[in-house]
């Protein structure tokens, strides 16, 4: 599944190619992508003719901000991808949307497990978001009313790679929960971006266990944890993100990270850093890989 290095390569992708492009005409081949609004003709009809101003990202999903100020998510989920096609391309079966820009290129959502859900939204609050505060499930977007972008994003936690994510903050944040270092890098309200791949490479990089209880962190863990978690991020962002199965770029190639990962589906391997075998676990219904010996449980 597209994590944060994953989802911020194809935005970065994005902004290189279609920013300034204008999308002449949408074509959706599975209504149930479209989250908002609805029905889907609705949807088409009301991103025809936008122009793509720049593209950014939010914890998973993709932002593609519109010169009128409506902005599109795009929330990859397991299996999405945003691709950009030369014209002539031959069609892609798996291609649930099409955007058709005015230069003869095509901006495809591809996604063969149909999990992903794009939107289009008014501006307004996104500069407020990632505080961490809303309730963690709440639900929104989901009736008749018109969200603003930055209600989507209100139970989201804050971005590992910005500047205002310090050791400082990260270590309050950890210090009032108790739940276990692996299923809290996972709740999107307390770190946004990170998932299962990427949880498990911080934690042996920081040397922890992912079972240790988060409010157990002494100073220097929490500053190696801090450290490991943006490290790992940065590093998957720089080989244009991790692929094991449906990932790939805005290009439609794969990233390079998956074989630089030290623990991450590498059961039964050498640990890179003391030679003996990494598990697996599986914590509240996630594979867990990590080292024995270098992420002692206390
Ligand atoms: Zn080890």
């Amino acid at each position: 599944m597209p994590e944060l290095p994953e989802v911020e390569t194809v935005a970065r992708d994005l902004q290189r190619w279609v920013a300034g492009a204008t999308i002449r005409e949408a074509t959706v081949h599975w209504d149930r992508t479209i989250r908002h609004p609805q029905p889907a003709e609705r949807f088409a009809a009301e991103i025809a003719g936008a122009t793509i101003e720049r593209v950014t990202r939010r914890a998973k999903t993709v932002l593609l901000h519109l010169t009128d100020g409506r902005v599109m998510t795009v929330a990859l989920r397991m299996t999405g991808a945003l691709i950009v096609t030369r014209p002539g391309t031959p069609p892609d079966p798996c291609a649930r949307e099409v955007f058709q820009l005015e230069d003869g290129r095509e901006m495809r959502y591809r996604d063969v497990g149909k999990f992903g859900r794009i939107g289009l939204w008014p501006g307004g609050g996104l500069r407020s978001i990632g505080a961490g505060r809303g309730a963690r499930s709440k639900r929104v977007a989901e009736g008749g009313r018109t969200y603003r972008i930055g209600e989507v994003f209100s139970g989201h936690g804050p971005e590992p790679l910005q500047r205002g994510f310090t050791a400082k903050r990260f270590a309050e944040r950890l210090s009032r929960r108790s739940a276990k270092l692996k299923t809290l890098l996972l709740d999107q309200s307390f770190i946004a971006g990170v998932g299962n791949i990427y949880a498990d490479e911080a934690l042996w990089r920081a040397r922890l266990h992912p079972l240790r209880a988060a409010d157990t962190l002494d100073a220097g863990e929490v500053r190696r944890l801090h450290r490991a978690v943006r490290q790992v991020l940065r590093q998957g962002i720089a080989n244009r993100g991790s692929s094991f199965s449906d990932y790939v770029g805005a290009d439609g190639e794969p990233g390079q990270n998956a074989e630089r990962l030290a623990v991450y589906r590498r059961t039964e391997q050498p640990c890179y850093r003391c030679g003996r075998r990494i598990e697996r676990i599986v914590v509240g219904q996630r594979s867990t890989h990590f080292c024995p010996h270098c992420q002692p449980e206390r």
